[in-house]
């Protein structure tokens, strides 16, 4: 056996491997991880954020919608100006010329979500502690003020789209953005989001978004992320 048989069997084992664990995330993410649109894993398994949000919503949220938005933007670079550049660099560069608002879209829902994966946490939400708290009290003048918001802006983003929390120089804000729209391209810092299309909550909560959205609040934030985003 030469090195490159070798190397054809280990990777084989491994696919296997993944493919045998039920709970594990697709095969086919692990062969993308040399792309600059590639994000890393998530830091869970499917059943992880249960009972909050189901194994069988994270199946397809992940391996389905966010594989998709991975695999399109793959596709639409080959031989583009955008090929080879970091994520970030095809967002950003994409958002300013219309004629490619498909690169654009499917770039931007690479970052959202995986940004959304890293927001989450078993275990998480409820009140924030250290750093994170401290400009949450600064920015709001209570955690309770900020629920307040954030949840406002989760539940009045018409249709499709994100809620988030972002770092604007000194203070944090709420904002929402539509469709594929990411702060980044207007100057500020993403610290959290949650995404409010219906596909991230239809399979537990139908039409009930605002339950989603507080089983978000209470139990799913991963506020040592949101503290590692702040900057200055
Ligand atoms: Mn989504």
């Amino acid at each position: 056996m030469d090195r490159r048989d070798f190397l054809k069997m280990s990777l084989s084992l491994s696919a296997m491997a993944f493919l045998d664990d039920p709970n594990h995330w697709s095969v086919s993410r692990a062969t993308a991880a040399d792309s600059p649109v590639s994000p890393a894993s998530p830091p869970y398994t499917n059943d992880a954020l249960e009972p909050y949000i189901s194994a069988r919503t994270l199946e397809f949220h992940y391996g389905k919608h966010h594989q998709a938005y991975i695999d399109n933007t793959q596709k639409l670079i080959v031989g583009t100006e955008y090929a080879g550049l970091s994520l970030k660099e095809i967002i950003q560069k994409s958002s300013k010329n219309p004629e490619h608002a498909a690169i654009f879209n499917n770039a931007a829902q690479s970052f959202n979500h995986e940004f959304l994966w890293k927001s989450m946490k078993s275990g998480g939400g409820g009140e924030p502690k250290g750093r994170i708290g401290q400009a949450i009290e600064k920015s709001y003048g209570s955690h309770a003020q900020f629920q307040k918001e954030f949840s406002h802006a989760a539940m009045t983003q018409f249709g499709s789209g994100w809620a988030w929390l972002v770092q604007d120089g000194a203070v944090l804000k709420v904002i929402k953005t539509a469709n594929a729209d990411t702060p980044m391209t207007q100057g500020l810092t993403p610290i959290l989001t949650l995404d409010v299309w219906e596909h991230a909550y239809y399979l537990d909560y139908q039409n009930r978004r605002a339950d989603y959205v507080r089983a978000y609040l209470d139990h799913l934030i991963n506020w040592s992320f949101a503290e590692s985003n702040l900057t200055g």
